[in-house]
């Protein structure tokens, strides 16, 4: 229930020999918002949400809680509840006990402490489950004890780092729609942290991309996947083509470029592209917005169909222009696309983007 900043934020660990792990990170959370930091692993995403709780110091930048400058605040003062990926439950005490541990270091006692801790497993759906132990709990429902310890304290911020990452491929899903409902009636500011990048799609108000300790883009789900900013988060986030072509003609917010068979193909590109002629552009299509059709099509691209892999959703195929190595997924495929047929590829050009390296 509070906005959060975070300011030219750089972590640097001791013996580290001087490379960042955080490097240069702005970022403002909006109130109520759920907020992801999504990027491979290593890239820094759990140092940034431990400065945000106060477990580490940032080397240098600024945090701020609305008004609050928490920078050097110790972790207890600033109202955050985070919820971890092994839980870290105690597993010889109750459930109640377990939601309850936040309430009894702040001095909330016996009614009211009860009442509060019935209401938190309301909350995560786990009303009357008080009195259970831990270990008759499944992984699910323990991760949303987790969840209720963490709400109970009505926190000013929840810190989510991989919460999911224990549960199996099914679980997980039903239970990241469980975390957006429950953050949702709350409507608590939120910063989750995630590798997975399908999981922070699904979940996001908005994104945070992270690569080598910095931020290569924010956006909501939408933004990100159509207009990704480099090659990183275009490759990352889903699948691309990327290609280097080079430019013949360059406007406002689109350039021209000599594709594959010397065919001329536009791309959107944002308007600070600063791309001329003489140069070269990084273009970037995804796989399910390439068409593939019949080689003789005007303004097709000719070329082969190397590989074919039927995922049951869609089929891959991968098309050899002879330039370039293209990988196209379409949901109806024709049946004659066996490899070594020949194939007419197009590049429609909403969906023919220019990326930053
Ligand atoms: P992520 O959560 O994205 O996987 P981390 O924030 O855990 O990444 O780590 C970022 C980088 O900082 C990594 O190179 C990691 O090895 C390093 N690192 C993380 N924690 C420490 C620490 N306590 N001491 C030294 N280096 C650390
Ligand atoms: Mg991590």
């Amino acid at each position: 229930m509070v906005q959060v900043r975070l300011d030219a934020v750089r972590k640097v660990f001791p013996r580290s020999g001087g490379e960042p792990a955080v490097d240069d990170v702005d970022l403002t959370i909006g109130d109520g918002e759920f907020f992801t930091l999504l990027g491979p692993s290593g890239c820094g995403k759990t140092t940034t949400l431990r400065m945000v709780a106060g477990f580490y110091f940032p080397s240098a930048g600024r945090i701020y809680f609305g008004d609050d400058d928490v920078t050097r605040q110790a972790p207890n003062k600033r109202d955050t509840g985070m919820v971890f990926q092994n839980y870290a439950l105690f597993p010889h005490m109750t459930v109640a006990q377990n939601v309850g541990y936040g309430l009894r270091i702040r001095k909330v006692r016996g009614a009211e402490a009860s009442k509060r801790i019935e209401e938190a497993l309301e909350q995560v759906h786990l009303g009357g489950f008080g009195s259970r132990r831990i270990d008759q709990l499944s992984g699910g429902q323990q991760q949303r004890v987790a969840l209720a310890r963490a709400l109970v304290i009505r926190p000013r911020t929840l810190l989510l780092d991989e919460p999911l990452s224990n549960l199996d491929a099914k679980l997980r899903e039903e239970t990241r729609l469980e975390i957006r409902r429950i953050q949702r009636e709350a409507s608590t500011t939120s910063i989750y942290v995630t590798h997975d990048q399908a999981e922070a799609m699904a979940m996001s108000d908005r994104v945070a991309v992270m690569h080598n300790g910095t931020v290569q883009q924010v956006g909501t789900p939408e933004e990100i996947y159509r207009r990704p900013a480099n090659r990183f988060v275009a490759t990352f986030i889903g699948r691309s083509n990327v290609m280097s072509m080079p430019v013949t003609g360059a406007g406002r917010d689109y350039v021209e470029v000599r594709g594959p068979a010397g065919a001329t193909l536009r791309a959107a590109a944002p308007v600070d592209h600063g791309l001329h002629e003489t140069a070269d552009a990084l273009i970037s299509v995804r796989p399910e917005h390439i068409r593939l059709t019949s080689a003789e099509e005007p303004g097709a691209i000719p070329g082969k169909v190397t590989e074919t892999e039927f995922t049951g959703m869609s089929t891959n195929v991968t098309v050899d222009t002879g330039e370039a190595v293209l990988q196209a997924a379409s949901v109806e495929v024709p049946t004659r696309l066996t490899v070594g047929s020949t194939v007419g590829v197009v590049l429609p050009p909403e969906h023919v983007w220019v990326v930053r390296p």
